[in-house]
């Protein structure tokens, strides 16, 4: 069939954005050409006749309309890209976030206003609570948030410029565009800044390499909390291509949805599975003792990796290409818990699901076949 749809796709080297990619080069009703924005190339890339990489530092204005501005008519936009170079609750963030969609999407209006039918925005569940208040709260304290929700006045957030902008940018005109809402994301990047799998696969190899004991860095309340919910990345890819061409779910005031698995997860029940996958031992007592910090525990490993990817013969990454450790304390001491509802899409009919335990061992047998981290023995 004839190429009927054009997608640039911003972000496309991270841990969805790659995802869209490869479901949309391998769908043929209608068939993608599709467009992959970021700042470096990807160390696994994507091979297809109708894939085109397009380095760009989407921060740099010139450089952005200049490389944009020759793309032939696209048709959908997916926004998977983000700037953290400023904490995430400050002005700053908000500032640069907006000024790199700026940068992205005002070419594209002004050359392709005719041919553009639809963005696809990603942020998360973290639209729904406001950062000071979690750095300041005791306890964890669940509730399950929909769409509807208002915003939380306090603080500063990115996902509410980003939209803000959209609304402003696509205001009445036939631009469709909506919002996904993600929470903790299971996917397979060497480009990406909070990786969960990548970092549980360095710190697994480095575990099972100086047979060290695979304890659960975080704290109790982390551990024994009931659920939470993850968002696989396969999944939420899937959730964009739907949002973006399902038509009675495109609107021109945004359609907001919340991008979760549907069954939660508890770290008691993943950890185990990790372990096991990653051929570690996880002790009987699985949690660490106290004052454990992944950024202490595995400082001065970057030896031991080079090591590990020498002598493996390993796509040659450094460990902050995988891993971020300092992600994970934050992560495994999150005073709150984020449930998104999934009442929503499931009305609209995306009913698709993911279970954790399954996503995990997907992606860690994922980044092995790209060879990032050791095959099985
Ligand atoms: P990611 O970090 O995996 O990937 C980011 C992509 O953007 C990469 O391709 C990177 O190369 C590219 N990029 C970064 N800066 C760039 C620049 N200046 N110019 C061009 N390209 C650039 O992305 P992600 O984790 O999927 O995050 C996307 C959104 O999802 C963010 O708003 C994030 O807050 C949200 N989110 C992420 C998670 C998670 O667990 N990672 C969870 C919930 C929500």
């Amino acid at each position: 069939s004839a190429t009927k749809n054009v997608a640039i796709i911003f972000g496309v080297t991270g841990l969805v954005g790659r995802e869209i990619a490869r479901k949309l080069i391998s769908t043929t009703n209608p068939k993608w050409k599709v467009y992959g924005v970021a700042r470096e190339p990807d160390r696994v890339p994507l091979q297809s006749p109708d894939y085109h990489f397009i380095p760009c530092d989407l921060l740099n204005p010139l450089e952005a309309r200049t490389k944009l501005s020759l793309i032939p008519d696209p048709t959908h936009l997916f926004w998977v890209t983000w700037a953290a170079q400023h904490p995430l609750d400050s002005q700053q963030c908000c500032d640069q976030n907006r000024a790199m969609m700026v940068n992205a999407l005002d070419p594209l209006l002004h050359c392709s206003a005719g041919t553009l039918k639809h963005v696809s925005l990603q942020t998360g569940l973290k639209h729904y609570v406001s950062l000071r208040e979690i750095a300041n709260s005791k306890g964890i304290v669940g509730q399950r948030y929909d769409e509807g929700c208002p915003r939380v006045e306090e603080g500063f957030n990115f996902y509410y410029a980003l939209e803000d902008l959209l609304k402003e940018r696509l205001q009445g005109g036939r631009v469709a565009w909506s919002v996904l809402r993600p929470g903790l994301v299971t996917g397979n990047s060497s480009r990406s800044m909070y990786n969960l799998i990548g970092s549980l696969c360095v710190y697994g190899t480095i575990c099972r390499r100086l047979n060290l004991p695979f304890v659960f860095g975080g704290t109790r309340d982390c551990w024994e909390e009931e659920y939470m919910d993850g968002s696989d990345a396969g999944l939420v890819a899937e959730h964009h291509i739907w949002a973006a061409t399902e038509e009675r779910v495109r609107s021109t005031d945004g359609q907001a949805l919340n991008s979760v698995n549907g069954p939660g997860f508890a770290w008691r029940e993943i950890w185990p599975v990790i372990g096991e996958k990653m051929g570690v031992a996880v002790p009987e007592e699985a949690l660490a003792a106290e004052g454990f910090r992944f950024g202490a525990a595995m400082e001065g490993m970057e030896e031991i990796w080079g090591g590990i990817v020498a002598e493996e013969g390993l796509v040659e990454t450094e460990i902050g290409d995988l891993a971020n450790w300092e992600f994970l304390d934050v992560l495994f001491r999150f005073p709150i818990k984020l449930l998104g509802s999934r009442e929503k899409s499931d009305r609209l009919g995306f009913t698709a699901r993911r279970e954790m335990a399954e996503s995990v061992s997907f992606w860690i047998d994922a980044m092995r076949e790209e060879m990032l981290i050791p095959r099985e023995n």
